[in-house]
């Protein structure tokens, strides 16, 4: 069992950090939000009074804040790279720029320490079930194998994409396909009952033909269809439109770093930036359907 520091205890943190005290780690946790760490102490964590203060001793630091400024800041300016054990492995599981997870990378191993980029895919739900996937950038595969077993104590599948930043270019990739396939099945969809067809056939139809994919397997956004899809529950999150947009700004980001053309991609980002422009933020991601549905035809 390992000594663990887990910063950053919110909609996804205070549930890998319940499952890592439920696999017999001994965890320390921090949070600026201190009825956030009263809830993970509640479950047998110790409190920590700052991020500093529960890496002390530790073997593993994870984090799992908003963005990559809020890493940047924790790691950087408030200095946890130093203040950290030098034998310490840093995991960043939020879902950050690469640019940054690589910056932070080398900057550890300046210091003679590691850092893994370990963004995850799996929800909320998935992360109270304990079956997220990671998705691992490491400068050296011998630390990977150092976090993996931790990492499956939160999650059902761990992935080493590459090197420094490549576990957070997967998770762009990933959710920017995420994106079209959820616009692309809507737009199937409502082109479909607009000529009179059933919704619900339609999607009994594709669901046995080449058409199939995750969204029509559990997330179908047209409401009535699916009973525990946030389409029939008003759209409630879920995944958020606003944190789609947010990675959506991300693999838009990877695309004009790394001159690739996302033709796709960048529809999906316009679409959404609009859909959050419109107030539809704190909806789940499926609620695009309604946007679709709505888009008038200008011929
Ligand atoms: P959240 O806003 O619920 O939680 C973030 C937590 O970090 C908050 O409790 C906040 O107080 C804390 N925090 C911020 N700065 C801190 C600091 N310097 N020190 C200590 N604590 C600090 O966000 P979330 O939904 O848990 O998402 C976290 C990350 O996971 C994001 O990068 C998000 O994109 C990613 N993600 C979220 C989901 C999801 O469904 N919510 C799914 C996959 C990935």
């Amino acid at each position: 069992m390992a000594t663990v520091a887990f910063i950053g205890l919110g909609n996804m943190g205070a549930p890998m950090a319940a499952n890592l005290v439920r696999g017999g780690h001994d965890v320390s946790v921090f949070d600026l939000v201190p009825e956030a760490v009263n809830a993970l102490t509640a479950l047998g964590a110790k409190a920590s009074g700052s991020a500093e203060q529960a890496c002390s001793g530790a073997e593993f630091v994870i984090s799992m804040l908003p963005a990559g400024k809020h890493v940047e800041s924790l790691y950087l300016d408030q200095g946890l790279l130093d203040s950290a054990p030098a034998s310490a492995i840093l995991v960043d599981t939020s879902t950050i720029d690469a640019d940054t997870a690589r910056k932070l990378s080398a900057a550890a191993v300046e210091k003679g320490k590691s850092m893994v980029d370990a963004p995850v895919s799996g929800g909320v739900a998935g992360a109270a079930a304990g079956t997220l996937s990671f998705m691992c950038g490491a400068a050296n595969p011998e630390v990977f194998e150092k976090v993996k077993p931790l990492l499956l104590d939160m999650g059902e599948n761990v992935f080493l994409a590459g090197g420094p930043g490549a576990g957070q270019v997967a998770k762009a990739c990933n959710n920017m396909l995420l994106s079209i396939s959820m616009i692309g099945t809507s737009e199937a969809l409502n082109l479909g009952a607009k000529n009179g067809l059933d919704p619900a056939v339609l999607s009994d139809i594709m669901l046995a033909s080449s058409g199939k994919n995750w969204v029509l397997e559990v997330y179908n956004p047209c409401p009535g269809l699916m009973a525990n899809a946030p389409a029939s529950r008003d759209y409630e999150p879920g995944f958020m439109s606003e944190l789609m947009l947010k990675d959506l700004e991300l693999a838009m980001a990877a695309a004009s770093g790394s001159e690739t053309v996302t033709p796709l991609g960048g529809l999906a980002y316009s679409l959404y930036n609009r859909h959050v422009s419109g107030g539809m933020g704190k909806k789940d991601f499926s609620s695009i359907f309604q946007a679709i549905e709505s888009l008038q035809s200008e011929g």
